[in-house]
């Protein structure tokens, strides 16, 4: 495989471009490095500066490196922040990207791999204990919609021009490369897991716990955390059976299993060995009270099942950190 991974050196990007390039694949990076760190990207892999809206930049890059498969990463993905300003995410995420499918399908590459995410399907129906790809899909925010609208795009341009896509809807990423080298890092960090381990290497006062009075078993939210090298295995099934010439569409990416906040919180304590700070907060506006994934479509077409659990999740994770924690 010769890919072209835009977003490259952001967090679920580098982590494939690792595994990429451990499988003996070639993999060329597109990144303008406005959230992502040119240091997470592998020396093996070739890195590009630049815009995905550079139709001429991504042509060239797509006929010098004889590329056959994008994974698109490249956006922004705070919902608080799409929410404030959705307009960012209309720009950076539906413009942008649909100018990336114009300069894909101006070229040789016919497979595309879209970053996707739960968050496309809103407040799941009351009862529903793991979303499906049929469910209905109602975001939430224009983060969502964004990708939401993308997906659509890319459907359109499968029957029309013959890109071959798969959208790979992310349930909680989490976790980092087991050799402990790369590791989750948004600035600022809003995530359960990352927050809850700077917690307790003492990096921050408290864990802040957002509502304790949802409707399961312990008031704290439900959400399905998938490992993050667990995703970049699903990128490469994806791309593999796209290339074979197999049905692509939409597959949600999870465990099928649920974790509460607090059985985070007592994982993290475990795996640590350290007591979490905690302090009870409101709900944060927005989140749903249950998240879980049905992957059985991933599992029985792309050959994919998540192989790490929370534990490893949160071991991979700290270890990758703590060069700092101690
Ligand atoms: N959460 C929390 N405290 C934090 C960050 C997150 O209680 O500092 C909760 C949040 O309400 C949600 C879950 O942890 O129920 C996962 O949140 P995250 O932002 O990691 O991912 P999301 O599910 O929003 O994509």
């Amino acid at each position: 495989m010769r890919a072209l991974v835009t977003g490259g050196a952001g967090y679920i990007g580098s982590h494939l471009v690792r595994h990429l390039v451990d499988e003996g694949a070639h993999a060329v990076v597109l990144d303008d490095l406005s959230t992502g760190f040119a240091d997470a990207v592998d020396r093996r892999a070739r890195f590009v500066e630049g815009d995905i809206r550079d139709p001429a930049l991504v042509r060239s890059v797509i006929e010098a490196e004889r590329v056959d498969a994008v994974f698109h990463f490249a956006a922004r993905i705070r919902v608080d922040e799409s929410v404030k300003d959705p307009a960012k995410y209309y720009r950076d995420n539906v413009a942008a990207s649909l100018a990336l499918f114009d300069a894909i399908l101006s070229g040789p590459a016919r497979v595309v791999v879209l970053s996707s995410t739960a968050a496309v399907y809103g407040d799941p129906d009351p009862g529903v204990a793991a979303l499906g790809e049929d469910h209905p899909k109602r975001p939430l925010n224009a983060y969502g919609e964004s990708k939401l609208v993308l997906e659509g795009a890319l459907a359109r341009y499968g029957q029309a021009y013959g890109l071959r896509w798969a959208a790979l809807r992310y349930f909680n990423a989490a976790g980092a490369h087991e050799d402990g080298s790369l590791r989750e890092r948004h600035e600022p960090e809003t995530h359960l897991v990352p927050i809850a381990l700077e917690a307790a290497a003492g990096e921050r006062t408290a864990l802040t716990v957002f509502g304790r009075d949802y409707p399961t078993s312990d008031g704290t939210c439900v959400r399905d955390y998938v490992h993050v090298m667990d995703l970049a295995t699903a990128h490469v099934a994806a791309a593999r059976h796209l290339a074979a010439g197999r049905p692509g569409g939409a597959f949600n990416l999870g465990t099928g299993r649920g974790s509460s906040v607090a059985e985070v919180i007592a994982c993290v304590e475990r795996v640590t060995g350290r007591a979490l700070p905690v302090v009870d907060a409101a709900r944060r506006p927005g989140d749903a009270s249950v998240l879980v994934a049905s992957a059985e479509r991933a599992e029985r077409e792309l050959g994919w099942r998540p192989t790490r659990d929370l534990d490893a999740i949160v071991r991979d994770a700290w270890r990758a950190r703590r060069p700092r924690a101690l």
